[in-house]
């Protein structure tokens, strides 16, 4: 009776056994067959400092990200051509704010659409110079992003800015996802971290409108701008964000569940 349950065990292990190798073989199918193009990521190492700052792991799945919203996003140029620079350093800004966020889709997205240039007309805008390169759609422009392609590789060749229209831009929709763009991400921020966040906007804010702060003043427009400006300011200067602006580094590292500068997972 003994041996009959162990050989049953066995067998049954034996199975498993089986099974997991067959499974794991073809998972590496499906994921060889995704890989990302080579020229892909020498772009990112060219032109993206935040992939370069992650370790190995972490570049990995970073590229699988990028490749996965290349494939469930359209991207279409409107009077110019969308190249593949465009294509990765588009997946790239939308991957960036995210990338603390396990399995992170934006619902709120469909089509991106590359401008050769600036843009004001047509769309529903938010008002001021900035806005008219990158806005989020609204109203029948649901789902849609537009992006001018000079401003979206001029932002990546520039490595000291604090500023970058097309993560803005990201961070507007991960800002919309709880249903308002108003800078307070709810359902990231933790309920006794809201009223602090809030404070701390105002204060910035008022710093902002007396000309004492070296944050872009276009954050002052409202709570949802400064959300997105100081997003931008937080994932392309990091160190900086932390030296002068330590409260809202911490705060956005507690967002975003990240901390840029050092690549570290934070919980919240
Ligand atoms: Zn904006």
């Amino acid at each position: 009776m003994l041996e009959t349950v162990l050989i049953v065990l066995v067998s049954v292990a034996v199975l498993v056994l089986l099974l997991y190798a067959i499974f794991s073989r073809r998972k590496k199918k499906v994921n060889n067959l995704d890989s990302l193009p080579v020229h892909y990521r020498e772009i990112l190492k060219e032109y993206v400092d935040f992939y370069n700052d992650l370790d190995e792991d972490k570049k990995t799945q970073f590229e699988n990200r990028l490749q996965h919203f290349l494939l469930t996003t359209r991207i279409a140029g409107v009077n110019t051509d969308v190249e593949d620079l465009d294509r990765v350093l588009i997946a790239a800004s939308a991957i960036i704010p995210i990338f603390g966020f396990a399995g992170w889709e934006y619902i709120n997205l469909k089509d991106v659409l590359l401008y050769p240039g600036s843009f004001d007309e047509k769309f529903n805008q938010e008002g001021g110079g900035r806005t008219t390169l990158g806005i989020v759609g609204e109203g029948a422009y649901q789902n849609m992003m537009i992006l001018s392609k000079p401003e979206l590789r001029q932002d990546f060749i520039n490595k000291t800015a604090k500023n970058n229209t097309a993560i803005h831009e990201f961070v507007h929709l991960i800002d919309k996802t709880d249903g308002a763009v108003d800078g307070v991400p709810e359902f990231l921020l933790s309920k006794k971290y809201i009223l602090p966040w809030l404070t701390l906007i105002r204060d910035n804010i008022n710093e902002i409108r007396h000309s004492q702060s070296d944050i872009n003043p276009y954050g002052a427009t409202n709570e949802a701008e400064f959300f997105a400006v100081v997003s931008e300011y937080f994932f392309e200067r990091p160190d900086l964000l932390q030296a002068k602006h330590p409260g809202l580094y911490e705060t956005l590292i507690k967002i975003f569940r990240q901390e840029p500068k050092k690549d570290d997972q934070v919980s919240i």
